[in-house]
């Protein structure tokens, strides 16, 4: 038997960080929302007790460090199942850029392993499970729009945003998360987004409210650390975006775009400056 999982890319419309707690971790307030690039997963069942993976994109490990493997062993452990499986990664979503990658692959296998082997996990387990893996998961478990807040675990539903285009653009840097929060500094901050009035206008479908509330403050590490972003943030913006912002701790940025006739001539822009970019929309 065999099961086929999407599991589609995030963008932070806004990531703000109040402090760092005693255990090390940050404390978090996040809105996220999904687009529609996605990395394919397919499950097949193995007729021996081990975890296979594979994927075409030659750029990820495929061993016990894959964010896929570590979720399907988790459940494997966690409900005591003797089965075996095997899953391939069709990736498209580019790897280590913000978009939360790896995380939504570990969901898509918790998502699809509950339904090859029947485990019938409600699916606020299967977000605590996702814990374990990583602060993404559980949001990219349930999908949609969502304010984290913890170190990204405490997940609340809200409305989706109005429709819009978003283009994403990576440029060919790799960034660490760990070491953009290593080198974030909560006290040194001198302004922050206003989650309450994101929340407002996203209750209210208001997209220039938006526009007005789009913040990210690992911008102030990633900005410093590679001039790249913010130069393509510079150029989206030149280019026509309504909104710019980085994507989590980077590289990615997206721009926000209403207008549909603007979007080739943004997309055409950008190429002559970065050789990965998407032209997607965001999932309602
Ligand atoms: P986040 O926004 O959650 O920090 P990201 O989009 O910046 O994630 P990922 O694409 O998830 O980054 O990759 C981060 C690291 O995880 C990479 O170094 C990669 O080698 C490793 N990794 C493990 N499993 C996967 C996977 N299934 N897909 C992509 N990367 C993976």
């Amino acid at each position: 038997m065999k099961v086929y999982e999407k599991a589609p890319a995030k963008i932070n419309l806004l990531l703000d960080v109040l402090r760092k707690r005693e255990d090390g971790f940050h404390e978090v307030e996040m809105i996220m929302t999904m687009v529609d690039l996605a990395d394919r997963l397919e499950m097949e069942e193995l007729p021996r007790d081990t975890i296979i993976i594979s994927s075409q994109a030659g750029y990820i490990p495929l061993d016990e460090k894959n964010l896929a493997f570590q979720a399907a062993r988790l459940i494997k452990d966690r409900y005591d199942v003797r089965r075996g499986v095997y899953i391939h990664l069709d990736k498209k979503i580019p790897v280590a850029a913000g978009l939360a990658g790896g995380s939504s692959d570990a969901a898509a296998t918790l998502r699809g392993l509950n339904r090859l082997w029947e485990l019938g996990i409600p699916e606020d387990e299967l977000c605590t499970l996702g814990a374990e893996l990583g602060s993404d998961v559980p949001f990219c478990v349930t999908g949609g729009t969502a304010i984290a807040r913890g170190r990204g675990e405490k997940l609340e539903r809200i409305n989706n945003p109005p429709q819009c285009w978003v283009i994403l653009a990576k440029p060919p840097i790799n960034v660490s998360t760990a070491d953009v929060y290593g080198k974030f500094r909560a006290a040194e901050l001198k302004e922050h987004p206003s989650t309450a009035a994101m929340l407002s206008a996203i209750s209210s479908g208001s997209f220039p409210g938006i526009i007005a509330n789009l913040g990210n403050v690992l911008e102030t590490v990633t900005l410093q650390l590679h001039p790249e972003v913010l130069q393509l943030k510079e150029i989206m913006h030149r280019l026509g975006a309504d909104g710019v912002l980085m994507s989590g701790s980077g590289p990615t940025v997206f721009g926000l775009v209403s207008k549909e006739a603007k979007v080739s001539r943004i997309y055409n822009g950008l190429r002559g400056f970065c050789k990965e970019v998407y032209v997607v929309r965001m999932l309602t």
